[in-house]
């Protein structure tokens, strides 16, 4: 696709606590095109919202930390700025979208004060007052609220209203890079198809890249260019919605995923969820992390972490693939 707006190259980050260092993210390594959606899929705890963070370098300061890689933003080395130099940068170039509305908006102030405030915040050109008015009802009309509505406080907005507002002061300052992490979990299932038809609509209108971090499936496939399977902290399986979907190769766990494991014993693949749990990012197992609970397990598995192996875009971490290259 066009050129490259993210570009994140052997990042791991971990979080030091008073017990344990958690390892929540192993050196994984994935791009995104101007005008293209990723989809970071994987179970709670797979390191999805850490790698968000830690693009943003919203990390909580005390306990966590980018124990090596790099982050290219427009070829940019974000690891390198200052950090009034990251603040500018995010907000006005790249925003994030969190799970549950009621986080990110404040209760007391009315919804287009909080829109306005990002916009002065981030966009110091824009000082005139009338323009700013402007500009706030234009981004309430872009989410589809009426800006007479502006005045309101969010307990007067629906749950799906509110993620609109949360939309709109993402999207204040146009940023070139919107992550949207489980953007319609806290929201009823009627309501998740408007917000994610609207986030669709807004990517192609404002020809925004976005990560969108799902454990849904069905939400990839919407919405989705490309995909990276998370797990334990690594990305086991990447490529395009097509490699993921259509192909006829995969990682064991983005089988699991599928709810389907083939058994080369038998002909017909029988449906069965992954057994099991996520290993504890404190005692990660040895080889690939995800052999205890893998139905293909063999011995190498066990001591030698899998290399990733590339069929083209499609790339799979998994000893299985090792002949095949
Ligand atoms: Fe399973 Fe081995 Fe592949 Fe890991 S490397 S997914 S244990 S077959």
């Amino acid at each position: 696709m066009d050129d490259k707006l993210l570009e994140i190259k052997n990042l791991s980050v971990i979080y030091k606590t008073d017990e344990a260092i958690v390892h929540a993210v192993n050196r994984i390594n994935f791009e995104i095109g101007t005008k293209e959606t990723i989809g970071l899929v994987g179970e709670t705890g797979a390191g999805k919202t850490t790698t968000a963070l830690a693009v943003m370098q919203l990390l909580p300061e005390r306990t966590g930390s980018i124990s090596e890689g790099e982050i290219f933003f427009k070829g940019e080395n974000l690891l390198k700025k200052s950090k009034n130099e990251m603040r500018l940068t995010r907000g006005a170039r790249m925003s994030m979208i969190f799970q549950d509305p009621m986080t990110s908006l404040n209760p007391i102030v009315p919804v287009g004060e909080q829109i306005k405030e990002s916009l002065e915040i981030h966009n110091h050109d824009r000082k005139n007052k009338k323009e700013l008015e402007a500009r706030v009802d234009e981004l309430l009309t872009l989410v589809g609220i009426q800006p007479r509505r502006k005045g309101e406080f969010p307990h007067q907005f629906s749950g799906g209203m509110k993620q609109r507002v949360v939309i709109a002061i993402a999207l204040a300052c146009n940023p070139e890079l919107l992550i949207a992490d489980e953007p319609t979990t806290a929201l009823d299932v009627t309501i998740q198809a408007q917000v994610l038809a609207l986030m669709a609509e807004l990517k192609e209108k404002l020809n925004t890249s976005m990560i969108m971090i799902t454990h849904d499936l069905g939400v990839v496939a919407e919405t989705c260019d490309k995909v990276a399977i998370m797990y334990a902290g690594e990305i086991v399986e990447r490529g395009t919605v097509q490699d993921i979907f259509e192909g006829e190769q995969h990682h064991p766990y983005t089988l699991g995923l599928f709810g389907s494991i083939p058994d080369l014993e038998i002909e017909t693949p029988r449906l069965s969820p992954i057994d099991g749990l996520m290993p504890d990012p404190t005692n990660l197992p040895t080889g690939c992390k995800f052999h205890p609970r893998c139905k293909s397990c063999m011995e190498i598995c066990k001591q030698r972490q899998p290399e990733a192996y590339s069929f083209d875009a499609h790339v799979i971490a998994c000893h299985l693939y090792a002949k095949e290259v």
